[in-house]
């Protein structure tokens, strides 16, 4: 019921605001703090110290249900689970779970749509529905939390891995730059110490390119890690892309990659997702490469997850590879990224239009 309060979307002297109306002392709200964000509780039934009366009162007026999952996929090797879940107003998103020898990385979503309108991208399509509130991009962590969590979930490999989310990208649905607020006071409640307690350095923040952005981040304060996903290197071949370069140009998302390591000192991912015949030349490479070589930086070559009707496809092996190495013949740092869970729809948006088709 959306007339509920939604706890996740409250900071913690909200959430003691809240105890005092209903006539609880502070510390209450310390409690079914701890229940959610370290505990990773998901009814108030577990909350065993709490009384009775104050459980049912709080199950009555608030939620913690943010997030309905109403599709699961599991990739054939068991590595990668991907869930759509529904929202409470009806909108659908999708978050996907990783699982490496010793990482747990969670891929989740900002927005339900988006509004950028990649041309290769399957959650451009729909356009964007809404803003995730923080409670909604926080929910997407903590289900996956206790899923973890809970030993019967895990997939028998034999190998011992960590039982808790080691790693978030914010990768999935959605330009988080464009959600702004909402998505810096999840990163605050997922790396605060009272909070989830994650380490800032194990978040990255994947943006297309807006790049005021960029600066804004800059002056967070929070080690959270920056990519960008550039796709080209030239202003013509990009914004047939990517449409929002036609507002924020090469050059100038480069000049604000270059400000941000030089006041953080950190180093910046450019993520290029490789298409056959269309930005994965050998000339482009080289111009990729003379564009970025004075920047702290990597490029992570993403191999396309190609959509249905699309007429982008992958690059051939060879022709990435080829790409890698002019790169890498720059002194410039570049990897390819593995390909994950194409055959459970990982890329983002895919699940959801797959379902809605
Ligand atoms: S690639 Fe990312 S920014 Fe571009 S439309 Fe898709 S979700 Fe939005």
């Amino acid at each position: 019921m959306q007339t509920q309060t939604a706890l996740l979307d409250l900071s913690l002297d909200e959430l003691t605001q809240l105890m005092r109306d209903l006539g609880q002392p502070a510390y209450r709200a310390r409690q079914v703090w701890e229940w959610i964000y370290r505990r990773y509780a998901g009814d108030f039934e577990q909350m065993t110290d709490l009384p009775q009366a104050l459980r049912r009162t709080l199950a009555e007026k608030t939620t913690l249900r943010l997030l309905t999952p109403v599709a699961e996929m599991v990739s054939a090797g068991r590595d990668t689970l991907k869930v759509l879940f529904r929202l409470r107003d009806g909108q659908t998103i999708e978050a996907v779970l990783m699982l490496y020898d010793r990482r747990r990385t969670l891929c989740i979503s900002s927005q339900a749509g988006c509004a950028m309108g990649c041309t290769f991208c399957a959650t451009a399509q729909g356009g964007l529905a809404r803003n995730l509130s923080a409670g909604e991009i926080v929910a997407q962590v903590l289900y996956f939390a206790r899923y973890l969590a809970d030993p019967a979930s895990l997939p028998q490999t034999g190998v011992e891995r960590p039982s808790t989310v080691t790693n978030i990208v914010l990768m999935g649905m959605g330009e988080p730059m464009h959600n702004y607020q909402n998505v810096w006071t999840a990163l605050r409640r997922l790396t605060a110490a009272e909070g989830f307690g994650l380490g800032a350095r194990a978040i990255t923040l994947s943006t297309v390119g807006l790049a005021p952005m960029i600066d804004r981040m800059a002056d967070e304060g929070l080690q959270i890690g920056l990519a960008v996903s550039l796709h080209a290197p030239n202003d013509d071949l990009r914004a047939r892309l990517v449409p929002v370069n036609k507002a924020y140009p090469v050059d100038e998302v480069l000049a604000a990659v270059a400000r941000y390591t030089a006041k953080t000192h950190r180093r910046v991912t450019f993520e290029y997702a490789l298409m056959r015949g269309i930005n994965d030349s050998a000339e482009l490479a080289e111009e990729l490469a003379q564009k970025i070589q004075h920047l702290l930086c990597h490029v992570n070559l993403i191999p396309l997850n190609p959509i249905p009707n699309s007429p982008y496809q992958p690059s051939s092996e060879a022709d990435t590879e080829r790409f890698v190495e002019i790169l890498r013949s720059h002194g410039i740092s570049a990897t390819v990224r593995l390909r994950r869970g194409i055959e459970i729809n990982a890329g983002c948006g895919q699940l959801r239009r797959a379902l809605a088709a």
